[in-house]
């Protein structure tokens, strides 16, 4: 019997070249990241998310500067809908969509009997729910072109719980839950589904959550960063967008295949205890 082989002509520079690529939430923070990391690679990236229209117009063409094409698709993912479009569109323009990360993501930090209701409504929405209607309407295309990588930005908080989070922390178990769900799904049709688990990342959404966090602890600024953010994080240090894209790259690259419906931790060892 011959055994299966993962055939790659030469090592490249460009593992995702040619490839289309929809990144949510990629004008700032951990989605910008992976975008430029998938530029980097060759892919052509459909961006996302809210800000205002000269910077997203700076980050475009910076990263279309890298030789790839670049479009800006600006989908509320609050909305069912548009979540669902931005994929439609995305296939509609280009033909294909090769590589789908589901990244926007919001946060609020309160204890869960102040918690108000139109937040956890809010974080259900873009944290869990868009996530499933951006899969939904892209699962049919990757299955028919024998190829699909959905890359899904959950947290170690799909791992482990916080106190003051618990939307944060039940949307991101759901993540955590879909990945799989759609792994077991889509298995046999080259498409994989993989859950990345941050732990801390300085992004505008920790430093957005650092005054929260001291009004509900009563702690100052330092106290937050060092006492509560990196308490949990061993290596005592803040994980890199650069790190995150390099992962995304790989999960979505030749050598990614195998890996599917799995919950890969990026968090400096915070949940190995
Ligand atoms: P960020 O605030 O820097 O970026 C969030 C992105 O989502 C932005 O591009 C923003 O415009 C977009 N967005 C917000 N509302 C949107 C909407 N309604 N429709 C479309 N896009 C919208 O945050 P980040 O830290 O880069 O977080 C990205 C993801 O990583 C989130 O899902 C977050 O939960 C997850 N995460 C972050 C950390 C961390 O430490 N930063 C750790 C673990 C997981």
């Amino acid at each position: 019997m011959d055994y299966p082989t993962t055939k790659m002509t030469a090592p490249t520079a460009k593992p995702l070249s040619g490839r289309l690529a929809v990144v949510t939430g990629s004008t700032s923070g951990i989605g910008l990241g992976i975008a430029r990391a998938f530029a980097e690679a060759g892919a052509n990236i459909v961006i996302n998310g809210l800000g205002a229209p000269g910077d997203i117009e700076r980050l475009t063409e910076d990263l279309a500067g890298l030789g790839v094409e670049i479009s800006f698709d600006p989908a509320n993912l609050m909305l069912a809908e548009s979540a669902a479009k931005l994929v439609s569109n995305a296939i509609d323009r280009h033909g294909r969509i090769d590589i789908l990360v589901n990244n926007a993501g919001i946060q609020h930090v309160a204890p869960i009997e102040e918690f108000p209701v139109e937040k956890w409504d809010a974080i259900q929405a873009l944290n869990l729910a868009a996530a499933f209607h951006t899969i939904r309407a892209a699962i049919p295309d990757m299955k028919a072109a024998g190829f699909g990588r959905i890359i899904n930005i959950a947290s170690a908080h799909a791992l482990v719980a916080s106190p003051y989070k618990s939307a944060y922390v039940a949307a991101k178990h759901g993540v955590l839950g879909l990945t799989k769900t759609v792994a077991l799904e889509a298995a046999r049709d080259g498409v994989t589904c993989n859950a990345i688990c941050p732990g801390y990342v300085w992004t505008p959404l920790v430093e957005a959550q650092i005054e929260d966090t001291a009004r509900a602890r009563g702690l100052d600024r330092a106290q937050v960063i060092e006492d509560v953010l990196l308490a949990a994080q061993p290596s005592k240090r803040f994980a890199t967008v650069e790190e995150l894209g390099a992962l995304a790259v790989f999960l979505a690259g030749p050598f990614g295949g195998s890996i599917n419906g799995a919950a890969i931790a990026m968090d400096g060892g915070w949940t190995a205890q």
